[in-house]
């Protein structure tokens, strides 16, 4: 008889766990800013070199790490978010599976720069391949930075897999886009290769998604909202005759978290029905929230799909608010900027 199984070395599994949850520097973006947003900042930037293979950094101002912590939050189920099972049925974060940092620490040159309000100076990490290559005290404002270099350096494969840096761009303004849309009062930039791409001041939700899509948006948003004992909801539907021939801009949040979901998509288009020309896809921004104990956001580690108690009545409440906002719309006044 022979002995042949042995537990991995850690920074083989984070190299593992690594691969589920970073596929591109788009990743690593939505991750960090999710961070972020977790530690209560209200004024984020983005800056990317080279379509954020050579460089992803997020600076915020949110409440910072201790010394320690910010040598904790690179391993592996490392979180401050979560204490035990049940808390999952009761998220109020984005984060909750402490295994970003430790997978982008495995795969990237990673440094962390961090300081609570409350302390004079600060701390920087700076970690290679799930290793502390040095730390030191340093002078550094209230909040946190993170610079992810070199993104899948130590796996060559992966980093040749990643595409032309338009397409790569393409996926972080996705990612960027859907996160500032999650949160109109939090203050975005975002800096490709040191020119500005967004500059969102925290406003409310029509003005921010007028900043993004353009002037023109402003007169296409039709406000569509419903409150009942399972949902509520609120947002913005576009006018029929502005609906796009490619799918376009459509997006759900449900409890400030962006998700896809075919099935409410088909309802919102079903709401549609008879108003649209064939082949055209209507543009959509629906806002809800649901009792966190009615869903189960850990079904991915990207957590984009989620699953839903009450999916029916779900589908159904969506449906009937958005066609009751499309029969309203020519009589509302749509261009009111503060609803
Ligand atoms: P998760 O977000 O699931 O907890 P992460 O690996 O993304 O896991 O982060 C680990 C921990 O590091 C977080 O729980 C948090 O305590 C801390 N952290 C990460 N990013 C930041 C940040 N920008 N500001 C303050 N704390 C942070
Ligand atoms: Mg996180």
């Amino acid at each position: 008889m022979s002995d042949i199984i042995q537990l991995l070395p850690d920074h083989v599994a984070n190299q593992i766990a690594a691969g589920e949850v970073v596929q591109r520097p788009a990743s690593v973006v939505k991750e960090l800013l999710e961070n972020a947003i977790d530690a209560s900042a209200t004024n984020i930037t983005l800056l990317l070199k080279d379509a954020g293979k050579t460089l992803v950094q997020v600076i915020d101002n949110g409440k910072g790490m201790s010394t320690t912590d910010a040598r904790l939050c690179f391993e592996r189920h490392a979180t401050s978010k979560i204490k035990n099972a049940e808390d999952l049925f009761n998220l109020h974060t984005k984060g909750f599976r402490g295994e970003a940092l430790a997978s982008i620490a495995a795969i990237a040159h990673v440094e962390l720069k961090t300081k609570q309000d409350d302390e004079e100076l600060g701390t920087c990490i700076k970690i290679e391949g799930s290793s502390i290559v040095s730390q030191e005290v340093t002078s550094t404002p209230k909040g946190t930075s993170i610079a992810v270099k070199n993104l899948f350096y130590n796996i060559p494969a992966r980093r040749n897999f990643l595409k032309s840096d338009t397409v790569e761009t393409r996926h972080i303004i996705d990612e960027f886009q859907r996160v500032a849309l999650a949160h109109p009062d939090i203050s975005f930039a975002l800096y490709h290769n040191d020119n500005e791409v967004y500059n969102l001041k925290n406003s409310n939700l029509r003005k921010r998604i007028v900043s993004i899509f353009g002037n023109k948006t402003n007169e296409k948003l039709v406000p569509t909202e419903e409150e009942t004992d399972i949902i509520s909801i609120k947002g913005f539907v576009a006018k029929p005759e502005f609906a796009k021939k490619k799918r376009g801009e459509q997006f759900f949040f449900v409890n400030d978290r962006f998700i896809k979901s075919s099935y409410l998509n088909h309802a919102v288009n079903s709401a549609f029905e008879g108003l649209l020309d064939q082949g055209a896809h209507p543009t959509y921004f629906i806002y809800f929230e649901v009792p966190p104990n009615t869903i189960d956001i850990n079904i991915h580690p990207t957590k984009t799909e989620v699953k839903f108690d009450n999916e029916k009545a779900l589908y159904a409440i969506i449906r009937a608010t958005v066609k009751h906002s499309l029969g309203q719309y020519n009589v509302a006044p749509v261009l009111d900027f503060n609803r």
